[in-house]
């Protein structure tokens, strides 16, 4: 079967759904992605994904599996564990969280008790749902406060930050964002929660890869425990992992599985070994600086042309540009971005007057157009197009036209083909 092209026999046997393939390749192919979230693999990361081991119970963890059979996919989970504990420098690691949220829900439980109180980030101010929100299973379990960032800069303010932990007095503080362009002070946040006898979490969900290829400081030398995704800047397959001292390892593995997960995922945890492989390489950390360096060309093209960003720039791979002096809303914004083949993503701003369906920003990320090889000089068409979009959201002459730039622009940037 592995002679074959694996999508000629999908084309064979089920065409609907090879209908649909083919229709998000184009889509990828074709259009600009600057989900701040999303990215594109590698051809070998995509193959790992589609292989045998999809079809493998593995219940337990190397070694002590519940199931016969494991030698293959111990090996592979050996390979995953080894590699990111080497890529981030951590004592140790679980590799078999599903996906970020997954890996936090471990956490959590791991370190604190349900009802015990917890200090995230607002999603309105650039957290993540699984920091404490109340539809979230994080802030159903834990009693939640939530943290902001000061009015006046849009960034974190430590000392606010310390002043609210004083007062409250949470179990843990879970920091890391989705929508967040400066660095953390992890140092600081350290400090913070030895003052009030916090446990330090750190969720690097976003920025994983920038940590690894060094472009931002490293939480691990702080925290007591850190969360990730491995889809996001890390480029790998859909998937988490969580990095702990050793001394805690037993308690992670222990509420991973059989605590909060059954079986791993055999195929994906092989294809996150191929990604942690891949981000050791000198290319990733290439990649990783231009993708900081196209973000900083982004914004300071988008400022240079009347609008306003969420703290006045970024450190990292993304930013928000806040819309509201210029009357537009996030949904608008990306409807029209949409049209004209620009795909963002609507974004409260913090201290938002519009609800977080409407929203007054949009998010904006680098990571999938400079996997496709876009540096500066095409970051500045890219503002131009973005720019061009923002100012004529109502004329459908100027979004045809942009769509076809936005498409020329992705010919010579292919990703797949
Ligand atoms: C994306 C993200 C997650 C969740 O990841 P999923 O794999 O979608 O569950 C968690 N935390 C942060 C900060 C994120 O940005």
């Amino acid at each position: 079967m592995f002679k074959e092209n694996l999508f000629e026999y999908l084309e064979k046997t089920d065409p609907e759904i090879m209908e649909a393939v083919k229709g998000e390749l184009d889509r990828q192919e074709n259009q600009l992605e600057m989900i701040a979230s999303e990215n594109f693999t590698s051809k070998a990361v995509l193959a790992a994904l589609s292989n045998p081991m999809q079809n493998k119970y593995a219940e337990g963890y190397v070694g002590k599996r519940y199931y016969g059979g494991c030698e293959f996919v111990d090996q592979a989970e050996r390979l995953a564990r080894r590699r990111v504990r080497e890529l981030f420098g951590a004592e140790s690691a679980n590799v078999q969280p599903h996906s970020g949220t997954q890996a936090n829900i471990t956490a959590y439980l791991a370190f604190i008790k349900p009802g015990d109180k917890i200090m995230g980030l607002s999603l309105l101010h650039g957290g993540h749902l699984s920091h404490g929100h109340p539809v979230n299973f994080s802030g159903m379990f834990f009693d939640v406060v939530h943290y902001e960032v000061d009015r006046e800069t849009g960034a974190l303010n430590y000392d606010t930050l310390e002043e609210q932990a004083k007062k409250e007095r949470p179990k843990l503080i879970v920091s890391g964002a989705s929508a967040y362009s400066r660095f953390w002070d992890w140092e600081r946040i350290r400090k913070i929660c030895d003052n009030v006898g916090a446990v330090m979490m750190v969720d690097i969900a976003h920025i994983a890869g920038l940590i690894a290829a060094g472009v931002h400081p490293s939480p691990i030398p702080y925290a007591d425990v850190v969360t990730s995704t491995t889809h996001k800047t890390l480029r790998g397959p859909r998937g988490g992992f969580i990095l702990c001292h050793k001394k805690d390892k037993k308690s992670v593995n222990k509420m991973n599985f059989p605590g909060t997960q059954g079986g791993p995922f055999m195929h994906v945890i092989a294809a996150k070994a191929v990604c942690f492989k891949e981000a050791m390489t000198e290319e990733f950390k290439e990649y990783q600086k231009q993708v900081v360096a196209n973000a900083a060309k982004l914004a300071s093209y988008v400022i240079d042309h009347g609008f306003e960003i969420v703290s006045g720039g970024t450190d990292n791979h993304l930013f928000l540009i806040d819309l509201s002096n210029k009357g537009l809303t996030g949904k608008a914004a990306e409807k029209a971005l949409e049209t004209a083949g620009i795909t963002v993503n609507k974004n409260t701003v913090p201290f938002d007057e519009q609800s977080p369906f409407v929203t007054s920003g949009i998010r904006v990320g680098t990571p999938a157009l400079t996997t496709r090889g876009m540096k500066e000089t095409e970051m500045e068409e890219v503002g131009a197009l973005l720019v061009r979009v923002l100012e004529n959201m109502e004329d459908e002459n100027v979004l045809a036209e942009v769509r076809k730039k936005s498409f020329e622009l992705t010919r010579s940037f292919p990703i797949y083909i």
